[in-house]
């Protein structure tokens, strides 16, 4: 294995570009080591990391206590599949609906198949307690959405890149623009309709933020024409927006198991991403009883899911959320991020603006969508020591790990703010 423990970068990049599918185009830094908000090149130079794995790992790389949970569980029990029962899984799924909420949880592996559940889960009810007749049910979906890669899931893209050749799509999916109450109310007129499926903010889309009461509008419409609202927080869950869900709106408590009202309660939540702290996959659908109980034994499953690591992973991962405030913490530093960009964005023609959450935040460069200006942007706060990734052309999210402290936010405004005013398009 020597060959492969002296790689370097261009050698770890020349083996991927000719053995691996070409189905990323990441920027050219290779990874060897994570440590809270810090990752290492194989050259052993130090990053701050400021996507966090598509905000993954929220918690932070490699958190002692995710890792701890994460091996001790792995000397004991890693899979049993849902043939029979394991010691972890009902201890997990009673932790994860007091934490969020709902009467019951159904456990999966990555963001696409829980989002591919919560559809089946409401096609189901559609049917069983809504009466649309047999096969009609329709899901609204919105434009510019992401929700991951299935085929399924790209039938509700309007995505030329995810979508093109990949048909033909799954029927029974409306789309309608983001952000348009008007438009919901008019596809809602539709009796088939099961379900309204949307992300509280769209992160793929640039870190698109709806109209303050959008999504409560849109969950009380939903509500009115019994239909169910699926909330997508694979992205912005976890803490990421500075709530412990971005549906919690204005709600003030740290937990979702609170004492105040949530903004939002969607009828079914889905969760991924940093559920695990991006330890291990770990996603799942939220929903309560009269949802829930239309899946019976042999309607759905998966080999990993609600696997005895997954549980023991994503158990510890949800408790550093609580123990460490991250939600708290987010909220803090975003208001920071976005003051201090706005500042510098007075300063400079590069930047048109600065959107988003808590630590979900993105700025517009001042150029085409089609342009790189913003990969080269990338590029040049990777040479400073920052890697972020372009969502589009001209914009660039910008989500560190939750973990991140005040002073370590000032020293990446810092490198943000340099490499803006030196670079040259
Ligand atoms: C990442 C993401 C998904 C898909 O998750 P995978 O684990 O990549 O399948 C779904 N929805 C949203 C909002 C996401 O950000």
């Amino acid at each position: 294995m020597a060959v492969l423990q002296d790689l370097t970068s261009q050698q770890a990049i020349d083996l991927e570009n000719k053995y691996g599918a070409h189905n990323y185009h990441p920027l050219p830094v290779v990874l060897t080591k994570g440590e809270g908000v810090f990752v290492w090149d194989v050259e052993g130079k130090k990053y701050y990391d400021f996507l966090s794995a598509y905000s993954a790992v929220n918690q932070g790389h490699c958190h002692p206590k995710i890792i701890k949970a994460l091996t001790d569980q792995a000397q004991n029990l890693t899979l049993t599949s849902r043939a029979f029962y394991n010691d972890q899984l009902g201890k997990f799924e009673k932790f994860a609906t007091a934490y969020f909420g709902y009467d019951k949880l159904l456990p999966m592996n990555t963001g696409a198949e829980a989002v591919e559940t919560a559809l089946k889960i409401a096609r189901k009810w559609g049917y069983e307690k809504k009466g649309i007749p047999a096969n009609q049910a329709k899901i609204i979906v919105c434009e510019n959405n992401f929700h991951g890669r299935t085929i399924t899931i790209i039938s509700a893209s309007n995505d030329p890149v995810a979508t093109e050749n990949f048909g033909p799509f799954t029927p029974g999916i409306v789309s309608i623009p983001y952000n348009d109450i008007a438009a919901l109310s008019e596809a809602l007129q539709d009796e088939h309709v099961a379900a309204f499926i949307a992300e509280p903010i769209q992160g793929e889309a640039g870190v698109f933020v709806p109209d303050e009461g959008y999504i409560k509008a849109a969950r009380a419409l939903c509500k009115e024409k019994n239909v169910l609202f699926i909330a997508d927080e694979v992205q912005t869950g976890i803490a990421r927006t500075g709530k412990l869900l971005a549906t919690c709106g204005n709600c003030n408590c740290a937990d979702r198991n609170c004492s105040g009202e949530p903004e939002v309660k969607p009828d079914v939540l889905i969760l991924g991403k940093a559920i695990s702290g991006g330890v291990f996959p770990v996603s799942a659908v939220l929903a309560n009883d009269e949802i829930m109980e239309v899946i019976r034994p042999g309607n759905h499953g998966s080999t990993f899911g609600g696997n005895p690591l997954a549980c023991a992973v994503a158990t510890a991962a949800l408790e550093v959320v609580r123990d460490e405030r991250l939600a708290e913490n987010a909220a803090e530093l975003g208001e920071l991020f976005r003051s201090e960009m706005e500042r510098i964005i007075a300063e400079t023609d590069l930047v048109l603006k600065v959107r988003g959450k808590g630590l979900l935040n993105a700025i517009v460069i001042n150029d085409t969508e089609e342009s790189s200006t913003a990969w080269d942007i990338c590029m040049a706060l990777k040479e400073n020591g920052l890697l972020a990734k372009p969502t589009h052309g001209n914009i660039i999210r910008f989500a560190p790990p939750l973990v991140m402290t005040k002073e370590q936010l000032m020293d990446c405004v810092s490198i943000i703010e340099s490499t803006l005013k030196a670079f040259k398009k």
